[in-house]
């Protein structure tokens, strides 16, 4: 077998890609996957090289073979420049906003945004005297008018964590590019797969490998990809930090790219199925998923993304928490339990409005949050089945 050159690898389609991303067995006498490597120290060679360090890896800090075969997978399938990796998808989310702001600055973040995101935004980059202004997930090019002279990063998220709204991103970053700030996505809903970040104006592109990379509810990861113009600040940042992920958990998200597409096409089909399964249903008021025509953000869907994940709400119809309540602690097949991504399914409740500021959350009845594993559907129908029964059941 010969050596995959350079060149062949730039036209390779896809799934051939997630196959030969961030591997060379050349390297390792011969054997398919990069191994766990394990270690703080490395060895120099003299004096000269300890001074220079013109050795490939310095310290396990910056890097082993192991976490630089992901970054580099992440960086060719994410059509960035760079990649570093974050111990949870949180921990990337902090590194990234780290990358682009400083004391004084203004940001921008979606009313939508991951609920942690904002904690740290209330408190930490509070403290460090950054401003956060939350602005309406359907805001698009009108974000223009809430720029104010240092305002340097605009955080964006779709679709919105829980609630599903789409976000015109190619707008906002047009806005926040005419204003020389960076504009930041979480990308973890779609990954690089169904929406490539860096070709939608993204500066810094967040994932949790927590979630589909990893695909099987057993470790923490975050990656932040960035383009060319914040490719050397974001390395620079995470060598400051010294924030790295664990040797295990990037070999294990190595061995989940492999598989990833395949897992990302059938959440999207289980997830689409059973958001049609539940929109027929009498107790549900709406299904907020972007990828069926009937959700307000499906034509930004439709325009910038290629597919949809297994991940979707729906709003009941008006129903007592004692009701839902019966529906839920008696499913058998759906836990209840943060994350996603998974081949397990899952359901939590959640209300938006605890956490809202900038936009007014009534959806008119329970909101329930889906996450569609593995499992065959008309099991998982069943499960529901009878949970709506409960439902009913229950004043
Ligand atoms: C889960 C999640 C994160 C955080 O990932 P962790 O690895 O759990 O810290 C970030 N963003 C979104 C959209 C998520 O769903």
């Amino acid at each position: 077998m010969s050596k995959l050159t350079n060149d062949t690898r730039k036209q390779l389609r896809r799934r051939t890609r997630l196959v030969h991303a961030g591997r060379d067995p050349d390297q390792q006498f011969g054997f398919v996957n990069t191994p766990i490597y394990r270690g703080s120290t490395v060895l120099y060679p003299s004096v000269e090289s300890l001074t220079t360090r013109d050795i490939p890896y310095t310290y396990a800090t910056k890097g082993t073979p192991t976490t630089r075969a992901l970054e580099e997978a992440w960086t060719e399938l994410a059509g960035a420049a760079d990649t570093v990796l974050a111990p949870s998808g949180l921990a990337a989310i902090t590194l990234a906003l780290l990358t682009a702001l400083k004391a004084g600055d203004h940001l921008l973040v979606t009313d939508s945004a991951y609920g942690p995101t904002r904690h740290f935004c209330d408190t930490v980059l509070a403290r460090l005297g950054i401003e956060t202004t939350y602005y309406d997930p359907l805001v698009g090019a009108d974000i223009a008018a809430l720029f104010r002279p240092n305002t340097t990063a605009v955080l964006t998220e779709a679709p919105g964590s829980q609630s599903f709204e789409m976000q015109d991103i190619p707008a906002i970053a047009a806005v926040a590019h005419a204003h020389k700030a960076c504009v930041i996505m979480d990308n973890t809903w779609a990954t690089p797969l169904f929406f490539p970040p860096h070709e939608h104006g993204v500066d810094l592109a967040i994932e949790a490998g927590t979630k589909y990379l990893s695909g099987h509810s057993d470790l923490l990861l975050g990656l932040v990809s960035a383009n060319r113009a914040w490719a050397k600040r974001l390395r620079n940042t995470f060598d400051a930090f010294a924030m790295c992920a664990g040797p295990e958990d990037a070999f294990l998200c190595l061995r989940g790219l492999r598989s990833m597409e395949l897992r990302l096409r059938e959440a999207e089909s289980q997830g689409l199925a059973l958001a049609r399964w539940l929109s027929g249903r009498d107790e549900v008021l709406r299904v907020l998923h972007p990828a069926l025509p009937s959700d307000p953000g499906h034509a930004i869907w439709a325009r910038d993304f290629s597919g949809s994940s297994g991940l979707f709400s729906v709003i009941l119809k008006p129903a007592s928490s004692q009701a839902v309540a019966a529906m839920l602690d008696g499913l058998e097949l759906f836990g209840m339990g943060y994350s996603w991504g998974g081949f397990e399914s899952l359901v939590i409740p959640f209300d938006c409005s605890t956490y809202r500021t900038a936009t007014k959350w009534a959806p008119g009845g329970p909101a329930l949050r889906f996450q569609v594993g593995l499992e065959d559907l008309e099991d998982l129908q069943d499960d529901l089945d009878k949970g709506f029964a409960r439902l009913k059941a229950t004043k």
